[in-house]
């Protein structure tokens, strides 16, 4: 497979020079020389091959070619609203989620949350999108979205999107359960005349769990209880296993 590097800011065909991680990633890391063709993506659906064509100590310049626009996956989106783990296990849980196909993760802070994520661990979340994005060909990045209380991902996402709530003791989170929930979304969205695909968005608690109000509270607000099975799971691996639910009930429709 050829190497896929992200670019910022104007991405057309002709000359471009790139410098930063990028360059250092291409020229050191991967040690791309001049002659090489590279991917260049801007992580908005637009790739393009290029050819490396002069390197300096701190720049690369390519001759890039026909940008193309990859055509945006139809179908439902799935989403992750999680507190974010700790550090390397937060990394571990973004890369899986770009892997997966996850539209964004939405940082949750709820009364148990032990991590706080400040901006720069969220930028470096971000680098970890655009590492897995360029090891898995994926062409637009996932979003991540700014940290939100409980409350407020409720009063934003419910009852428009089908928003799951992993507990323990509610029904089992399978494929039947998601072409079930998608569908009635749909329907819903239907009679409203909505434009766009409903998004499934599955909420998981921080290692504590939810509190009794928090899971009451999403209940009112129109949210389902799904169980992941009889053992529990770490946030991150509850997530994963819900991402891969989600993505197998897709290739059984
Ligand atoms: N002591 C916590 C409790 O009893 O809720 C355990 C929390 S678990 C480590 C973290 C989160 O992952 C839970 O709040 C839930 O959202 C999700 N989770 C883990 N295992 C689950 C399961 N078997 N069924 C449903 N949700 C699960």
């Amino acid at each position: 497979m050829v190497s896929r590097f992200v670019i910022q800011g104007d991405f057309r065909s002709g000359a471009l020079v790139l410098d930063g991680p990028e360059f250092h990633h291409m020229v050191r890391v991967t040690r791309h020389q001049v002659g090489d063709t590279v991917r260049l993506f801007d992580g908005t659906g637009r790739e393009a091959d290029a050819e490396l064509t002069f390197v300096t100590r701190h720049s690369a310049t390519l001759a890039v070619g026909n940008v193309e626009t990859i055509p945006e996956a139809v179908g439902p989106r799935f989403s992750v609203a999680i507190p974010l783990p700790k550090a390397s296990r937060a990394g571990w849980l973004i890369e899986k989620a770009v892997e997966l196909g996850v539209s964004r993760i939405i940082p949750l802070k709820t009364e148990r949350s032990v991590v706080d994520p400040r901006n720069t661990k969220l930028d470096t979340l971000r680098q970890c999108i655009i590492a897995a994005s360029k090891q898995c060909g994926r062409s637009r990045l996932m979003e991540l979205s700014p940290v939100v209380s409980w409350s407020e991902f409720l009063c934003r996402e419910c009852p428009d999107n089908a928003v799951n709530v992993a507990h323990p003791g509610g029904v089992p989170f399978n494929s039947s359960h998601v072409a079930q929930s998608l569908a009635e979304a749909e329907e819903q969205g239907r009679s409203q005349k909505k434009k766009i695909d409903p998004e499934m968005i599955v909420a998981i608690g921080p290692e504590g769990g939810f509190t009794i109000e928090e899971v009451t509270q999403s209940v009112t607000k129109g949210a389902r209880l799904v169980s992941l099975g009889p053992r529990l799971l770490r946030v991150e691996t509850a997530a994963v296993m819900m991402a891969s639910v989600f993505l197998s009930a897709q290739f059984e429709s």
